[in-house]
């Protein structure tokens, strides 16, 4: 289906409606770029989490997961370069007050400009955000009479940077308080455990360390529903390999990221590209995006960079421990590379939305139109898998239909219904995403079988009540 902005909003309606995705405090109206996940959005969430530190916990026998705090001591990121340099720049319009992160104000510019044009004036921009060119790229906003789309006027600030980090104070009284962040990342709870894994798991290079959690951010622009939230959710990876085999690991996580994007969250080859960085970060010798063609457009999922020995020095540096690996097959000590693959956990949420969306229109046999919104989510991360439906509540087909969810729900997310007609209850669970309904009917007590739905096709089948089980495990192991 073709996306809009229109297909955009009633995506979010629609997320809002069937309990997946919440404004956060709603009650109080809100707070802006902070959401809360209902019932079905809080379990897709965790399938996801879960088919990632499976793909990289499980299937890799030489990646370990960890689970660090959201406080870490201070000093860790000014080894990490945080304090100093984790910022955007960023411009206000006078009359507006309206804040703009300049790469953000730049891009939407140029979308209205000729393809060619656009993409002269983006490159132009990268190479002035890559020299840390603050004033020539507010004389880039000048030349280009670039206006504020709240006032209309071009009336800007000079352009300045502005730090991400949100802190806080550790300890109740003031005088001892000391300033400490809430985590950006969840890469540097990795580093400073990079010994304590290596040793306590008698780790041997290459080996990776996992790791899921929350990371905030003060992010001035916050927009596009949960694309861009102050407080997400993270899942990195760090890959501690022998210095100068950086090119070789970056090209491997490269292709296998992909792959997994395809293989295990389903997504089109045709939504899925790479975007090579231009500007890259003080830590990277080399830096790549995994971009998906969100409703709004080609944006970052996830980031891949190949972080040198940039990380584990600086915190050498720092704490005055030494962050070392022994290689017995070399006979050498070194600080090792790191190849880092970060994806944003709310990032894979929305994509996974937008590709199962749909809005469905047909006409039936006798002529009439038809319709349902669908949302198409691939069986192994669907919130619920199955739903038992007896077709009346009388005659004991409600007591069969509760025994197939007996029998079911140990292994997976099962729900059950008897209210309205067959045809609502059926849309209701395409509306949520579920892949499997059975029926139980008047047969069933004659035969032992049942109807199963399949959401996608709509194509109904009878199978036996005992199969049912077995059907749905092979489609969500698939
Ligand atoms: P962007 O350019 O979109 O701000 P980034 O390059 O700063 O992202 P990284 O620091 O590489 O992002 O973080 C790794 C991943 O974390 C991103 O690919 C993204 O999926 C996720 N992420 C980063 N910032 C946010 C945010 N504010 N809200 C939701 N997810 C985020």
């Amino acid at each position: 289906m073709a996306y809009n902005s229109d297909t955009f909003q009633s995506l979010i309606s629609h997320a809002k409606e069937y309990g997946y995705i919440f404004q956060s405090s709603e009650i109080y109206d809100g707070l802006a770029a902070v959401y809360d996940y209902g019932q079905n959005g809080a379990q897709l969430k965790k399938n996801i989490r879960d088919a990632w530190w499976k793909s990289m916990t499980q299937l890799n026998d030489n990646i370990v997961g960890i689970d660090a705090s959201i406080f870490m001591h201070p000093t860790t990121w000014k080894a990490s370069g945080h304090v100093d340099s984790f910022s955007d720049p960023m411009i206000d319009n006078k009359d507006s007050k309206k804040r703009y992160r300049v790469d953000h104000l730049i891009e939407a510019f140029a979308e209205n400009l000729s393809a060619e044009e656009g993409a002269a004036l983006i490159h132009q921009m990268e190479q002035l955000l890559a020299a840390d060119d603050l004033k020539g790229i507010k004389q880039l906003i000048d030349d280009n009479k670039i206006k504020c789309s709240v006032s209309g006027t071009a009336n800007w600030t000079d352009v300045r940077q502005f730090n991400l980090m949100f802190s806080t104070e550790l300890g109740s009284v003031a005088d001892e308080a000391s300033t400490i962040y809430l985590r950006p990342e969840t890469a540097q709870g990795i580093f400073v455990n990079f010994l304590n894994v290596q040793k306590t798991g008698r780790m041997k290079i290459p080996f990776g360390i996992a790791q899921t959690g929350k990371a905030f951010r003060n992010e001035i622009v916050a927009r596009q529903f949960i694309f861009r939230m102050r407080e997400f959710e993270q899942m990195e990876m760090q890959y501690f390999i022998r210095p100068g085999s950086q090119k070789e690991w970056y090209d491997f996580w490269k292709a296998e990221r992909l792959r997994w994007h395809k293989d295990v969250m389903g997504f089109p080859v045709g939504r899925l590209q790479f975007h090579d960085h231009v500007k890259l970060a003080h830590y990277a010798d080399a830096a790549v995006d995994v971009e998906f063609h969100f409703p709004f457009g080609w944006k970052e999922l996830e980031g891949i960079h190949s972080r040198t020995d940039y990380d584990l020095s600086r915190h050498q540096e720092f704490s005055k421990k030494k962050l070392q690996y022994f290689d017995t097959e070399i006979n050498q000590n070194y600080v090792p590379y790191v190849i880092e693959t970060s994806v944003g956990l709310d990032r894979l949420v929305l994509a996974t939305l937008s590709n199962a969306y749909a809005e469905e229109k047909w006409q039936k046999e006798d002529g009439s139109e038809d319709s349902r919104v669908v949302l198409k989510i691939p069986a192994n991360l669907a919130p619920t898998k199955l739903a038992v439906l007896p077709l009346t509540k009388k005659d004991g087909l409600p007591e069969i239909a509760r025994d197939i969810v007996n029998n079911c729900k140990g292994s997976f997310q099962c729900f059950y219904e008897e209210k309205d007609s067959i045809g609502k209850r059926y849309r209701r669970m395409d509306a949520i995403g579920t892949p499997f309904a059975v029926t139980v009917d008047h047969q069933t007590k004659e035969d032992g079988t049942v109807t199963i739905r399949y959401r996608d096709s709509m194509q109904q089948e009878r199978i036996a009540m005992q199969e049912v089980k077995a059907k749905i495990m092979d489609a969500i192991l698939a």
